[in-house]
């Protein structure tokens, strides 16, 4: 960690200054009897694999996979529950209760309020902008930034919406806000679209923060491993904050099929799939009177307005069919998530009797 990195000054003092918990693990490298950390020398139940160790605090095998993956090198790269835990843990790495500050962008992923709520941080909101199909306005964001904003949350693409945000926009802001506040870019549904990354834009922009996951096109929801893609400083201060043993062995296990060669070809596969019933489902619900406007995709969702959505959500419940009521973010909409032929049919028979 360089003491002379900009981006450290955005950290919470107190954190900058904590000395963080040493696990076992940690402490202990190589070694032949472990007696360090108070395991239990076997994993008593029969017939599963062995649990009784603690896991690598970041894990090294799944790191590098990863970092083939993201593109990036491994001390770029923090594994994390899901990447909502690296929303929370960069609440509370760079926010100070009741001082400091995030700016978001509705309608938006609605886990950036919770976690500043949870964190005593305010909340400057700067609207997409509607009316250019909920495009990113960079000049807005920057006349609302004020020194309390530590972090400013972009997703990309956007979760209701389902829009990518532009990439000369969002790196105008990363460059203005240099030294200022983290710009923080919530690519969960990247795998979806044609675009690269902003991950390769860290080097050259150290308050750039890239959020991945497995969740969505790899598939792993139920595993819950997320990537906090950042400048080596900034990873190494949210080593700091997170739990001793982030990255369950069980999860590990999952993790590794999913990144094996197999698993890889096996995800782009999926995708492929979700894509050309994307396509399907785009063009038979433009066909049906209900659906008033489909806003563009480049997600695994299709964001749906129609005349009355509540109508609409109830009509669907009856069927045991589940979508997203999203009429709070967008009047009257409701998000349709890409799901397998026979479920799409499902979503296709349901909206035509709304
Ligand atoms: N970001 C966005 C935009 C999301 O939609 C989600 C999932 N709903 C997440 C992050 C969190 O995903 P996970 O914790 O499963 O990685």
């Amino acid at each position: 960690m360089s003491s002379v990195d900009p981006v450290l000054a955005l950290v919470r003092p107190d954190i900058l200054a904590l000395a963080p918990y040493s696990s076992a693990r940690k402490e202990a490298k190589g070694g032949r009897v472990w007696l360090d950390a108070n395991e239990n020398p076997s994993t008593p139940a029969a017939g599963q694999p062995l649990f009784n160790r603690y896991p690598e605090p970041q894990p090294a095998d799944l790191l590098a996979h990863l970092g083939e993956l993201y593109g990036v090198p491994t001390n770029q790269l923090l594994v994390t529950r899901g990447s909502d835990e690296g929303i929370d843990l960069l609440l509370r790495t760079f926010c100070r209760a009741g001082q400091d500050a995030i700016l978001i962008t509705p309608p938006t992923y609605g886990m950036y309020i919770v976690a500043a709520g949870i964190q005593g941080a305010k909340v400057v909101s700067v609207p997409l902008v509607r009316e250019k199909d909920f495009a990113l306005d960079a000049d807005a964001v920057l006349a609302a930034v004020t020194p309390a904003v530590k972090l400013v949350f972009l997703c990309s693409p956007n979760n209701p919406t389902g829009n990518l945000l532009e990439r000369a926009a969002v790196l105008k802001i990363v460059r203005a806000l240099a030294g200022r506040a983290v710009v923080v870019v919530d690519e969960a549904y990247v795998d979806f679209s044609d675009v690269p990354s902003l991950a390769t834009e860290i080097p050259a922009n150290p308050n750039l923060v890239v959020l991945r996951t497995l969740s969505k096109a790899f598939g792993l929801a139920g595993a819950r491993v997320g990537t906090t893609i950042a400048d080596p400083a900034v990873i190494a201060v949210l080593q700091k904050v997170i739990a001793p043993y982030p990255v369950p062995v069980p999860v590990v296990l999952a993790a590794r099929v999913a990144l094996s060669p197999e698993g890889l070809a096996a995800a782009q596969e999926s995708v492929a799939t979700l894509l050309g019933e994307r396509t399907r489902l785009l063009a038979a619900l433009a066909q049906l009177p209900a659906v008033k406007r489909i806003w563009p995709t480049d997600t695994n969702y299709i964001l749906v307005e129609v005349a009355d959505g509540t109508k609409a959500m109830a009509l669907a419940r009856g069927t045991g069919v589940i979508w997203r009521d999203r009429h709070k973010d967008v009047p009257n909409s409701i998000r349709i998530t890409v799901g397998t032929a026979a479920e799409n049919n499902e979503t296709l028979e349901v909206m035509s009797r709304v």
